[in-house]
């Protein structure tokens, strides 16, 4: 995946601009930086949930919402767009299950509706992804009736559940209480060994960055302004804004 040039505003607030960076087929990439910096938005760019003001997302070299053509800047069709989309899937910081459907439900509604899957296919798959993430047992509860690690596990499958060639993760630990974060994490890094799914990681868990990513990108003031291995920029960040940024978590 491949922002270039990618410019975003809000009204009159500029939160991206001149955001250029790669993300390697099968590569995972943390994304650090201040609250507020623009993360969330990135993702959100690159779900199609924001649209974008200026500039480009390529997905393995093919556009995702708008294309250039002689030279120029044009829109994709809303099927177009819709096809490069189901190649992405997005883990929120707030899980974003849908609260009337069970956890089968929340998992087999994509694949049948958007893929296409017949409903036992669905199903079968949910059961082998319920069964990763360690909740077939609950696959007839609503999310209200499960811990917010659960429902996040269940969100993890209901991403995967649509095999997506990238995987966006917003802050997914941060919402959930501390002794349930590690079943959360867990989960991913078992899908970060054994799949090649492409991922792109917002975390303040540095432990987890390390763990699970080839590369950790600083980024502030709407660009990326410091990146590196995780063992070089953990151990030796060169930016004073990555230093004094580092300094604060691991004190928070
Ligand atoms: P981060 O995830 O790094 O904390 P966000 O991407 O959530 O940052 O936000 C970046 C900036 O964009 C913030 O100043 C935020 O207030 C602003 N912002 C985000 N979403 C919206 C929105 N829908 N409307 C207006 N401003 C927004
Ligand atoms: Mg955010």
């Amino acid at each position: 995946m491949r922002f270039e040039d990618v410019l975003k505003k809000f009204g009159r607030t500029t939160v991206l601009k001149d955001l250029n960076f790669s993300v390697g087929r099968g590569e995972r990439v943390t994304l650090i930086g201040p609250s507020g910096s623009g993360k969330t938005t990135i993702l959100r760019l690159a779900m199609t949930l924001e649209r974008l003001t200026g500039g480009y997302i390529w997905v393995d070299g093919d556009p995702l919402t708008h294309e250039r053509r002689d030279g120029k800047r044009h829109e994709l069709k809303p099927k177009q767009v819709a096809e490069v989309r189901k190649r992405i899937g997005m883990v929120f910081q707030q899980f974003n299950l849908f609260p009337n459907m069970t956890v089968l439900e929340n998992i087999t509604e994509a694949p049948v509706h958007v893929l296409g899957q017949s409903p036992d296919q669905a199903k079968d798959n949910a059961m082998s992804l319920l069964d990763r993430v360690g909740l077939r047992h609950r696959a007839d509860a609503h999310p209200m009736e499960m811990s917010g690690g659960q429902q996040q596990r269940v969100a993890i499958a209901r991403a995967l559940a649509m095999d997506p060639e990238i995987l966006l993760l917003d802050e997914v630990t941060s919402a959930l209480d501390p002794e349930l974060v590690g079943d959360v994490l867990g989960v991913l890094e078992d899908v970060a060994d054994n799949t090649d799914i492409t991922m792109l990681i917002v975390t303040h868990e540095m432990q987890f960055a390390q763990d699970v990513s080839n590369r950790v990108m600083m980024f502030d003031g709407g660009r990326v302004i410091e990146e590196a291995t995780p063992q070089e920029i953990f151990s030796n960040p060169q930016h004073e804004r990555t230093q004094k940024f580092l300094e604060a978590v691991n004190l928070g």
